[in-house]
């Protein structure tokens, strides 16, 4: 590594650090901070308390595709292309500013991390340079959304305006719904057990 001036090495650890607090991977780290592997590991360490998680970034421009994500994607893309055409935002800087508004936008609750994290949003904008994804607007609100540019996007019509019939089903909808058709099946057979009593009643 050359020999880098004070103040160019305290941007870049200011920088790591607020990539860090808005809950950034190691990958993304290296590829967008000039300071070493080890450095980057103390500071994850210094400011998390634990080590960086392993394994290597989310690969697959699937996620992105799927009806909740793919609304949460859209929300951040289209407020990075806002401010990379309009407000002159380059790079990492970019990434961060929309990341930070996406947040305003879609406040997870607390203690929940949000749906959409800092190293998908960031692998968002890459899949979008390298064309593997792009934006289609909506047939129906004219909505801009994440698309896949090698499927047929014409008349595409976005996931609020064609909800799929099971979204935004949760764990305790269906929790809920499970126990009411218990409840009903009981009452059912209640129904039934008094009804073939009577009639053995009546017959008797
Ligand atoms: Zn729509």
């Amino acid at each position: 590594m050359s020999k880098k001036s004070v103040v160019s090495e305290a941007q870049e650890i200011q920088l790591a650090m607020e990539l860090i607090n808005l809950g950034a991977r190691l990958q993304l780290l290296e590829t967008e901070v000039a300071l070493s592997r080890e450095r980057l590991l103390k500071l994850y360490k210094e400011l998390k308390g634990v080590s960086p998680p392993k394994g290597m970034l989310p690969f697959s421009t699937d996620w992105f595709l799927t009806w909740q994500p793919n609304i949460h994607a859209s929300l951040f893309i289209n407020i990075h292309k806002f401010l990379v055409d309009h407000a002159g935002a380059t790079g990492i800087q970019a990434v961060m500013k929309a990341y930070k508004l996406y947040l305003e936008q879609m406040p997870p609750e607390p203690g929940v991390e949000p749906l959409l994290s800092l190293t998908r949003a960031w692998t968002l904008v890459r899949f979008f340079q390298s064309k593997m994804l792009a934006m289609a607007p909506c047939d129906k609100c004219q909505g801009k959304f994440v698309v896949d540019c090698l499927d047929l996007n014409h008349a595409y019509q976005c996931g609020l305006c064609n909800m799929p019939s099971r979204a935004g089903k949760t764990k305790k909808v269906k929790d809920a719904r499970d126990a009411k058709d218990a409840r009903e099946a009981k009452e059912a057979r209640q129904a039934k057990d008094a009804d073939s009593a009577a009639t053995a009643l009546l017959n008797a």
